[in-house]
């Protein structure tokens, strides 16, 4: 397997790692101060106008909850994921309504969108017929030959990149069963890459998932240094939001981390905004990408003398307005609170009754404790 330098700078993209004695010895500095990740080398592809692979950054990616056969409703929930910063979109096609239905959605949308099918060869040939820019489709799941290479053909025509996806819970029931679970989901994607790999097809995408986090990290793991393929990652059914971000963060924080996943999906029992906001965090935390500011709040202790988490939670939605990438420190005393407010763009230091206001790392002034919000927030706005 080859690897990249990631930087924690995401417009900092790669150079390939040297085989000298100092680049090595960079890399190891780097790598004990923590500041980088080593991505895995993956052939870039093209989706729409968005890159995937290669030296893009890490995209963002979610799945629209709407009836697809509905195309008002799946139209307004893809503009309201646009606005969270969603990059890539995808659509389940249950029937040929919803394929048909895909012309139009595509019109009105700007991000990339991705048709999921499965089995029906003719529902993969009128998504691509309607302009979309992604399949999601397993090969070996379409019984004759001729029908894949079908698609493959109307694929490959229109330079539309195929995601391979294999989902634990449907493994096929003739796999080797000596093989561990992630070998054998890794042994099941490679089927369907061969078949498309013999149609001389290789705009491909690969995900292996799994609910359970070791399952799915060792699978990636196994697959990884055996295809050039981009990596799309994440954790399959983890649950409602409360469960579901924790176990996908640390699924997706492990294979990130290892330098393993070119594109991402939160996947959530609930609105897929919220699926787009976790994973931005995920990135966020790992210096992976910028996206939107980021709040540094004290979890408050017995040295806390103003009311702090409600302070905390009201910054948090203000937030939710701005989209420039910027940190924002709420502390509660002067312990540990104004060497975090001075490492923010804005910040407040509280003491009792009080707060010290910090702005790029000085101090600008003390503000009463019924201030701190306004004040917070007109610091904000002027920066
Ligand atoms: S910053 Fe101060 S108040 Fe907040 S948790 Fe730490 S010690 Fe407690």
């Amino acid at each position: 397997m080859d690897f990249h330098l990631l930087s924690a700078d995401p417009k900092q993209v790669q150079s390939p790692v040297g085989t000298c004695i100092s680049c090595l010895c960079i890399l190891l500095f780097n790598l004990m101060a923590k500041e980088i990740v080593i991505r895995r080398i993956s052939k870039m592809i093209q989706l729409g106008s968005v890159t995937v692979g290669g030296s893009a950054p890490i995209r963002v990616q979610s799945m629209t909850k709407t009836d697809t056969r509905n195309p008002r409703a799946t139209i307004e929930q893809i503009h309201e994921l646009e606005e969270c910063g969603c990059e890539i979109i995808r659509c389940a096609v249950p029937d040929m309504e919803a394929a048909q239905a895909l012309k139009v959605i595509k019109k009105w949308v700007r991000i990339p969108l991705v048709a999921d099918i499965h089995f029906d060869y003719r529902l993969a040939l009128t998504a691509l017929e309607s302009g979309v820019d992604g399949l999601r489709l397993n090969p070996g799941n379409i019984s004759d030959p001729e029908k894949v290479a079908a698609v493959v053909k109307a694929a490959q025509e229109r330079l539309v990149p195929i995601r391979i996806g294999v989902n634990f819970g449907s493994l096929p029931k003739d796999l080797n069963p000596r093989l561990s679970i992630p070998q054998q989901m890794t042994e099941a994607a490679m089927r369907h890459i061969r078949i498309l790999e013999d149609l001389n097809f290789d705009l491909i995408k690969v995900s292996l998932k799994a609910f359970d986090v070791p399952t799915t990290v060792q699978a990636y793991q196994e697959i990884a240094g055996k295809i050039p393929y981009p990596l799309h990652i994440g954790i399959t059914e983890s649950g409602t939001p409360r469960q579901g971000m924790i176990r996908s963060a640390a699924g997706i924080g492990i294979l990130l981390y290892q330098g393993l996943g070119d594109t991402l999906r939160v996947s959530l029992t609930g609105h897929p905004r919220d699926e787009v906001y976790a994973a931005y965090e995920i990135l966020k935390s790992l210096n992976l990408r910028e996206h939107g500011p980021s709040l540094v709040s004290c979890p408050t202790c017995g040295r806390t003398e103003v009311d702090l988490v409600p302070l905390a939670g009201a910054v948090e939605q203000y937030l939710t307005k701005i989209k420039k990438p910027l940190k924002v420190a709420v502390m509660g005393c002067v312990v540990n609170g104004p060497g975090e407010a001075r490492d923010a763009d804005i910040g407040v230091a509280c003491g009792k009754g009080k707060a010290v206001l910090f702005k790029k790392g000085q101090p600008l002034r003390t503000i009463e404790e019924s201030d701190i919000l306004s004040e917070l927030m007109r610091e904000i706005d002027n920066l």
